[in-house]
């Protein structure tokens, strides 16, 4: 049930039955309603519906709220702060679409759904979309594509995610390779800091970051302590900076002052902070050109063992994107196809289907154990071809067994994108009595590392039983390991904190990354010290203490994270959440 202002007699009845079960919030909820316009809901279908994202855990909020403004957020961040002191567990976390795979958006205070109201799309050209946070990616695909653009880093959640999600995960996808994290692409923030107001945050050159630091308010003073952190810790903090193409872990500071270009650009903090340093409530983002043409070439592994040795070799041909799925996959893929008959609309999805059924019957009942995707770009349709000649040509040359087939067009690749971009929620929604466990699934390292690091994460894999799918970024050295296991099951539970004390030296001797683009939430938020070290965990808690002095934002996740309370908080139903 949704109430608005004027539905809110009716509403507070149910409302009210729900709010007393919520004994804290109860003598303090009526001075929330009078400052808010939006929605708040208190009754249990609500909270339930909320308590999940995409990752293992579970947070029952007491309130999930949609704010119709920003003056909603304003008078939400100032209602906590009158009220922290005395009720310290009240808290504000962020939510979009809910998609995190970290356990980022999902928090047992008050959970704010910014996807309702905060959806205008204010403008789109060939350079620069400017919208509010809950704008959905798929809405803002097409926009762009009419201006022959596109974002450089959308996540393969692409059909259900937003725009302020993936500022708020520092999330990447595909054309990552090239354009990297959404780090790289914003452009400007507006955010509701904890002092209850709203700032505009964009990269300053030497003078106007001087001019803040000289102010003498909330404003100046987060400056002032910014800069004077970083500048204190100067090479520690460049240096801390994982050495992968993709990094979503701690606070970005290393990219937020740069001594040389004399440049401090605050949105590099916020891009991927996950709602623990303030609201994001306007986004202005970088977009980019889509290529002319592309051509998918399709490389066919018998034997996911060669997958390490395969990855720089393709890697040298410069391809635009690199991604992958294993059997378990494409099997789901193949089997399920007919799920996308919705998204798809009838026509575009039968064509699909035959293409993809024509595909499959090459096979002859023996699907690869990894499929590679291997796509170029280019100005003409035969500098595309030549690309993947050239890399077909390479790849026979190689002493590995392989085979594989030219998907020369979008459209005939468009199945298998279908596939790869749908292969985690194919896993969530269609493997019967096994959940999804996300907690090894976003390691990156250099390429060039892959095939030493590859093989010692797979005798993890086998320690500790965890049969697992793999899909991802190959390009990158990003790869979605997820195991399919009874999260709900204590036997299965226990293997998590054994099996990531293994990873993390092995990620940390290649200069890795536990999180290349799902961020650190409850599952990574606890492992940020043996990552990055006590001096740094340190410098990210300072960071933290900065922006949020008295913790109303998003506790449990990043630096406030605590491993025994992430596994206090494991789901107890299957499920996969509320994805709109
Ligand atoms: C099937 C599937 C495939 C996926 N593939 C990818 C992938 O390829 N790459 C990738 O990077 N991720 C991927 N993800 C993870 C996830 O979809 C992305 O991180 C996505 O960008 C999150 O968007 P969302 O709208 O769901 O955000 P949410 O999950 O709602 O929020 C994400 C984080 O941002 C914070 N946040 C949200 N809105 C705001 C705001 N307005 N202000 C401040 N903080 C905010 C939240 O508190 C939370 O910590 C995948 C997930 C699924 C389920």
């Amino acid at each position: 049930m949704q109430a608005s202002g004027a539905l809110l007699v009716g509403w507070l009845d149910k409302g009210l039955m729900a709010m007393y079960s919520i004994e804290y919030m109860k003598p303090i909820l009526d001075e929330l309603l009078s400052l808010f316009s939006g929605e708040i809901h208190t009754d249990k279908m609500n909270r339930n519906l909320y308590s999940h994202d995409a990752s293992i855990y579970e947070l029952v909020p007491e309130a999930v709220l949609f704010p119709k403004n920003t003056k909603d957020i304003k008078s939400l961040v100032q209602f906590v702060n009158s009220y922290k002191h005395t009720y310290p567990a009240l808290s504000i976390t962020p939510r979009s679409a809910g998609t995190d795979m970290s356990g980022g958006p999902i928090g047992n205070s008050l959970v704010v759904d910014m996807t309702k109201y905060f959806n205008t799309i204010h403008s789109a050209s060939s350079t620069t979309l400017h919208v509010q946070p809950g704008v959905f990616m798929r809405d803002i695909d097409p926009l762009l594509l009419k201006h022959n653009a596109m974002l450089g880093c959308v996540p393969a959640s692409r059909a259900i995610n937003t725009i302020g999600g993936m500022v708020g995960n520092n999330s990447a996808g595909e054309q990552s390779l090239r354009y990297g994290n959404t780090d790289r692409s914003v452009q400007e923030l507006k955010v509701v800091f904890a002092d209850g107001n709203e700032y505009v945050v964009t990269p300053l050159n030497q003078r106007e970051l001087d001019i803040k630091i000289a102010k003498h308010d909330y404003e100046g003073e987060l400056y002032r302590k910014v800069y004077q952190l970083i500048e204190d810790n100067y090479d520690l903090v460049k240096n801390a900076r994982p050495k992968v193409n993709k990094n979503s872990m701690g606070y970005n500071l290393w990219a937020v002052w740069d001594r040389d270009t004399g440049i401090f650009d605050m949105t590099q903090l916020i891009t991927g902070s996950q709602g623990t340093l303030g609201v994001i409530t306007d986004i202005k983002i970088k977009a980019v050109p889509k290529a002319k043409h592309s051509g998918l070439l399709l490389a066919y592994l018998t034997d996911l063992k060669y997958l390490g040795e395969i990855i720089p070799l393709v890697m040298s041909h410069q391809p635009a994107t690199f991604e992958g799925f294993d059997d378990i996959t494409f099997n789901l893929g193949v089997k399920y196809f007919k799920t996308f008959q919705k998204q798809l609309g009838m026509k575009e999805w039968l064509k699909q289907q035959s293409q993809l059924l024509s595909s499959v019957a090459k096979f002859k009942g023996h699907l690869p154990s990894i499929v590679l995707m291997i796509e170029f770009e280019g100005d003409t349709y035969q500098e595309v071809n030549d690309k993947i000649l050239a890399m077909q040509s390479d790849l026979h040359g190689h002493k590995i067994h392989i085979r594989t087939e030219i998907e020369g067009n979008e459209q005939d690749s468009k199945p298998f994108w279908q596939i790869r971009r749908a292969s985690l929620t194919l896993l969530r929604q269609r493997v019967k009595d096994k959940y999804a466990s996300c907690f090894m699934d976003d390691l990156a390292v250099q390429p060039q590392f892959v095939p030493e690091f590859f093989p010692q994460i797979r005798k993890i894999i086998r320690k500790y039983k965890l049969p697992a799918t793999i899909a991802g970024h190959f390009g990158d050295g990003n790869f979605h390991i997820i195991p399919l296991m009874d999260i709900t099951d204590p036997a299965e539970q226990i293997k998590l904190e054994p099996a990531m004390r293994e990873l993390v030296p092995i990620v940390l001797k290649y200069g890795g990354t536990l999180a290349g683009e799902h961020n650190d939430g409850m599952v990574r938020g606890p492992w940020l010290p043996a990552m990055f070290g006590d001096d740094m965990y340190a410098l990210f808690k300072d960071t933290k203490e900065i922006f949020d002095p008295h913790y109303i934002f998003n506790p449990h996740k990043k630096t406030d994270a605590s491993w025994d309370f992430s596994m206090n908080h494991i789901r107890t139903k299957g499920g996969a959440g509320l994805i709109k």
